[in-house]
């Protein structure tokens, strides 16, 4: 699998500059004491870092994961899982207990900004299925990794300040808010798209990609009306999208074109403001009705970034990592949403990752650490190991993320322009009459593999 996602970002004609080669890190002084106190350390617990710890822990890897947040996270609307997702879920034991509470979306249905179906599909005429696409609360998604991993596992509370390479390379130190320090023979930054990890690594800021994004969920106490379809409506340089979620629940987002950082055009920050104002003027069908139906608390507001990282290693060096220390989820492929793979890639990020790492197990009991602790079987890794297998996953993970980055740029660009004999186009001739669904979920096709037994 790996090497088809290969092949296809090789073949990937788009002219956007490049900005992946890695910058000379000015060199951070690094700390003389050699003590390890941690095998795996783990910065940022969402679905990247706890689907990490979770698959971690399936293969016997004990992880310390450390969150800014004071608690778990109660907010953050939904995400639409596909496939891949499914699939990553399902080998870290949690997917049968999202999938029933969330509706499978089966039909795709797309309007003009006046509500008209211009095109309808269903998933089953898309090649490669059964598909399966759901909705879920973040909350949910974050709760259900959470819920499966030893108790102490996550730290929150905990925000890390500084990443420092510890003599002998053997290792890395962390300095936290606060100013305790933790050692930690391997570090896994999955603290999203402002990542402290990436900054250690030199990574590039993830770049503007031009437009925003209000998102929420509208809440029906007495049920919703919707089908089991992800409706798209598109207008010129904005556009929208709602699914139901569950009975009472229904999904929706707007996307628009904005400086960055810029509140959307004369309708303040919140998604029950931008239904109000310009932002949906003109809009039909019911999509005005569900944005209205949400608390503006229960909006929130994107600007989108994303982060394009060549697929092939520059001189050799890996684009991601470096040592003991590699990214996943957002802190290494920061994407804009417009395939909604974001975290889907995260959770195939943590299969991989957890896969490669096990390989670096020690396999006898008896091994002690420099501080004269005993250290436990199940977690020992071989620290001359550990860099060959993060460098193994970086392969692997890298030419997959390149692409699904590459594409939904594509796609959000397509759909963001707002000069209106191209709109028209869309609407009339490319939409009804030359769109063929066929290929459209290629990209959840990837299989992220199994988690050993043994
Ligand atoms: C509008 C929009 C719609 C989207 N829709 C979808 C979709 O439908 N499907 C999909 O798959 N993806 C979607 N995405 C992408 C998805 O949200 C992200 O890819 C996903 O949340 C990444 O998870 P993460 O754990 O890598 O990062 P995050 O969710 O950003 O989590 C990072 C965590 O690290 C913590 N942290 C940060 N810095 C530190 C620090 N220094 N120390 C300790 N902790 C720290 C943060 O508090 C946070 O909890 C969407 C994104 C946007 C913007």
């Amino acid at each position: 699998m790996g090497r088809r996602a290969s092949s296809q970002v090789n073949r990937s004609t788009c002219t956007r500059a490049v900005n992946a080669e890695l910058q000379t890190e000015s060199k951070p002084q690094s700390r003389a004491d050699p003590s390890v106190e941690e095998e795996v350390v783990v910065v940022g617990g969402g679905i990247a870092g706890l689907s990490t710890a979770l698959a971690l822990h399936r293969m016997g890897i004990k992880s310390l994961v450390l969150e800014s947040a004071p608690g778990p996270r109660d907010s953050g609307a939904a995400i639409a899982l596909w496939r891949n997702a499914w699939r990553a879920l399902d080998v870290l034991g949690v997917g049968e207990k999202l999938r029933h509470d969330y509706i499978l979306l089966d039909r795709v249905q797309l309007c003009t900004k006046k509500g008209k179906v211009v095109r309808e599909f269903g998933l089953d005429e898309v090649k490669g299925g059964p598909h399966e696409y759901r909705g879920v609360h973040r909350s949910a998604l974050l709760k259900v990794l959470a819920s499966e991993l030893p108790e102490g596992t996550v730290r929150y509370g905990t925000s890390v300040q500084q990443v420092l390479p510890l003599d002998g390379g053997q290792g890395t130190e962390l300095i936290l808010g606060g100013g305790e320090r933790l050692s930690a023979k391997v570090v896994i930054g999955c603290d999203g798209t402002k990542s402290a990890v990436a900054r250690h690594l030199a990574l590039p800021q993830p770049n503007y990609a031009g437009y925003s994004a209000i998102r929420g969920v509208a809440n029906f106490p007495n049920g919703h009306n919707q089908k089991s379809a992800v409706r798209q409506i598109w207008g010129a340089g904005v556009r929208a999208g709602t699914y139901p979620m569950n009975r009472t629940d229904v999904y929706w987002f707007t996307v628009f074109n904005s400086p960055e950082e810029e509140p959307c055009p004369s309708c303040g920050r919140h998604g029950t403001e931008a239904a109000g104002a310009g932002l949906g003027r003109g809009w039909g069908g019911d999509i005005l009705n569900i944005i209205r139906a949400t608390p503006a608390e229960a909006t929130t507001r994107s600007d989108i970034r994303d982060r394009w990282t060549l697929p092939k290693p520059v001189g050799g060096q890996s684009t991601w990592g470096r040592g003991s220390v590699t990214v996943a989820g957002d802190a290494a492929h920061p994407m804009t949403p417009n395939l909604g793979q974001g975290g889907c890639a995260a959770l195939e990020d943590a299969v991989v990752l957890a896969r490669e790492l096990a390989k670096a197990k020690v396999s006898n009991d008896t091994k002690t650490s420099q501080n004269g602790h005993r250290a436990d079987k199940s977690t020992s890794l071989d620290p001359q190991a550990v860099e060959d297998v993060l460098r193994r996953y970086e392969r692997e993970r890298i030419p997959r993320a390149a692409k699904l980055t590459v594409q939904s740029w594509v796609y959000g660009t397509l759909l963001q322009i707002g000069f209106p004999p191209v709109t028209f186009a869309r609407d009339n001739v490319v939409v009804p009459y030359l769109f063929q669904p066929d290929h459209w979920l290629d990209h959840t096709l990837y299989d992220c593999g199994e988690l050993p037994t043994s």
